[in-house]
């Protein structure tokens, strides 16, 4: 059994049952949302999110609207006892690494009461105006040095270099990494894990599919286990 494990989560579609930027506004703008769809493929994702936040603020969408559609985000009981019951076990620390942003993530985990589960939440910037208007940046600066990821992570942030930051910001080293994800963009740090790591990966969503495209030629050395539900994650964490 390792003494010290890291459980790193992605958020949306993975501690969450929904995608926080689409799910604001499905609840409080169908119109932006469906703009957003429309923009996708020619905006960079941060900054439609950013772009479609001050369209909300203009059209009259307050900071209690938004917070009341992040606490009403679908999110699965069995992930909050999966999550508490291994944090309680001792020897596993927690590290949130999302393309999400900090103000969609604390709002949440608040909520859920695991605003003290993360050693460290990794994600876009973002706070609250006075006027409340969120302001939103991508975490890496677009007007300073990029990141050279060649897996596909977004300009935004390689999730991949982050991972190793972390890692390297942290000192000891972990027994085992435990990555769960579901999109295209967990594919990078998947990668970066060893052969006695695991990756939880959910059944639909960008992730499962490169790993079954681009596992082998890649080089993916970590044991890959599915789930579905949070239940079945709840499952593998009780075995952890
Ligand atoms: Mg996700």
């Amino acid at each position: 059994m390792p003494e010290r494990q890291l459980v790193v989560f992605d958020f949306d579609w993975s501690m969450a049952d929904q995608d926080t930027d689409r799910w604001i506004f499905e609840v409080n703008a169908p119109a932006i949302r469906r703009k957003m769809e429309d923009l996708e493929k020619q905006v960079q994702w941060t900054d439609l999110v950013a772009q479609s936040l001050r369209e909300g603020y203009e059209k009259g969408i307050t900071r209690e609207d938004i917070e009341h559609a992040l606490r009403i985000i679908p999110y699965h009981p069995a992930m909050v006892r999966a999550v508490t019951n291994l944090k309680g076990r001792g020897k596993t620390t927690f590290l949130c690494l999302s393309n999400a942003n900090s103000v969609f993530i604390s709002t949440i985990l608040k909520e859920k009461s695991l605003d003290n589960l993360f050693e460290e939440i990794i994600t876009n910037p973002a706070e609250w105006d006075e006027s409340g208007l969120l302001k939103l940046k991508r975490r890496v600066d677009p007007e300073g040095p990029q990141h050279s990821c060649k897996i596909g992570c977004s300009p935004n942030m390689c999730k991949g270099d982050e991972l190793d930051a972390f890692l390297a910001r942290h000192g000891t080293a972990f027994d085992r990494i435990i990555y769960v994800g579901d999109g295209s963009n967990d594919f990078c740090p998947v990668l970066r894990l060893r052969s006695h790591d695991i990756v939880c990966c959910r059944t639909f969503g960008g992730l499962p599919k490169r790993i079954a495209r681009d596992g082998e030629k890649f080089g993916l050395k970590c044991e890959v286990k599915y789930w579905t539900g949070a239940w079945e994650l709840e499952e593998i964490f009780n075995k952890l």
